[in-house]
């Protein structure tokens, strides 16, 4: 059997948590920091530190919290805090070495988010497809934070947040195309795990509305009342869409869906294959549980569940916010068996 993604599991303070993380995973930060530098180029990579010194400031500021909980990582694991930074800023550093670099646009990771209400549950799932040496730098984070609401995310080792759930809600995301690079601006682990505090849709949307983001993304949010949003983070401003009358799911994937951000029209059933394709199941088969939803994750009529050179699905969650249940495969949903992780279980 293949190995699952580690559990790792933090509490205290900020700066308690921060090292409890780095400690458990040290070894795969220090992973996830070397196949940062290589995957960037080391030229990049030294460069970059100098325009991210405003990103620092700016996350400083206003999320000092979770800068102490990177030093603690860092303190932890033994290793540099620029490492543990960059780690946060894996997507924004590619946007950064595209945009502002001026380096033509290489491989970029991609996802799957689905949302669903039925009778007695509001379900989350995320399928995270990328590069597969991140299999060996991934990592589950349960958290019981002092001052605040336990949490539970998939991440790659070193990072304070990304898709996962809290007892209130759950969270996907999709990197969307992002013209600009703002230095001065939050990192999506951080906007994540500033999401993972939240208690329902609508704070998640007005935390979104009054901080600033680095990159574009798309974050999709389910709450235990069963209401459903997913908000496209553009440059300069941010759109949201809830299900469509006597619809009672969301899906997303990496395309633009708002007629202001897409710049025009879009047909949701031809602008992604993996969204036209959800599209048609949800319709055709409405999946009624997470076994249901994990058999449309792992589909391969139209790619959801991604097999590529060097590309894969590299984790797939489904949450159950009323159950507090987040059942996690490592790697292809279609080949893998989900490790139940409970929300709120005592270590
Ligand atoms: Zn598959």
């Amino acid at each position: 059997m293949k190995s699952r993604y580690p559990l790792v599991d933090i509490a205290g303070t900020p700066s308690e948590m921060g090292v409890l993380h780095g400690k458990q995973l040290a070894d795969r930060i220090h992973l996830t920091a070397r196949f940062m530098r290589e995957k960037i180029g080391p030229e990049p990579y030294e460069a970059c530190w100098e325009d991210f010194q405003q990103t620092v400031c700016h996350c400083r500021k206003y999320v000092p919290w979770l800068i102490q909980e990177m030093e603690g990582i860092a303190k932890g694991a033994d290793i540099p805090f620029r490492e543990v930074f960059l780690i946060n800023a894996h997507l924004d550093l590619n946007v950064w070495k595209r945009v502002v670099w001026d380096c033509p646009k290489e491989e970029s990771s991609a996802c799957s988010s689905h949302a669903l209400t039925t009778e007695d549950e509001v379900y989350l799932a995320w399928n995270g497809d990328d590069w597969t040496g991140w299999l060996d730098c991934g990592a589950v984070v349960r958290g019981k934070p002092d001052d605040g609401i336990p949490f539970v995310y998939w991440s790659l080792a070193g990072s304070v947040g990304r898709p996962g759930m809290n007892s209130h809600l759950a969270l996907g995301a999709n990197s969307l195309p992002s013209p600009e690079w703002h230095a001065e601006g939050l990192l999506y682990p951080i906007l994540s795990r500033l999401l993972l505090s939240c208690q329902s849709a609508g704070e998640s949307v007005a935390l979104l509305q009054s901080n600033k983001s680095c990159s574009a993304m798309n974050y999709m949010v389910a709450d235990k009342d069963g209401d459903l949003v997913d908000i496209e983070v553009g440059s300069d401003s941010i759109a949201l869409r809830k299900p469509p009358i006597e619809t009672s799911h969301l899906l997303h994937t990496n395309c633009y869906l708002d007629t202001g951000l897409a710049g025009g029209t879009v047909d949701e059933n031809t602008v992604c294959l993996r969204l036209g394709t959800a599209r048609n199941l949800y319709r055709e088969h409405p999946p009624g549980n997470a076994e249901e939803i994990t058999a449309i994750l792992s589909d391969h009529t139209g790619g959801i569940c991604v097999h590529r050179d060097g590309a894969a699905t590299i984790v797939s969650f489904v949450a159950e916010i009323h159950r507090g249940n987040f059942h996690v495969i490592t790697g292809n949903p279609c080949q893998g068996s989900p490790e139940t992780i409970d929300l709120l279980q005592d270590t």
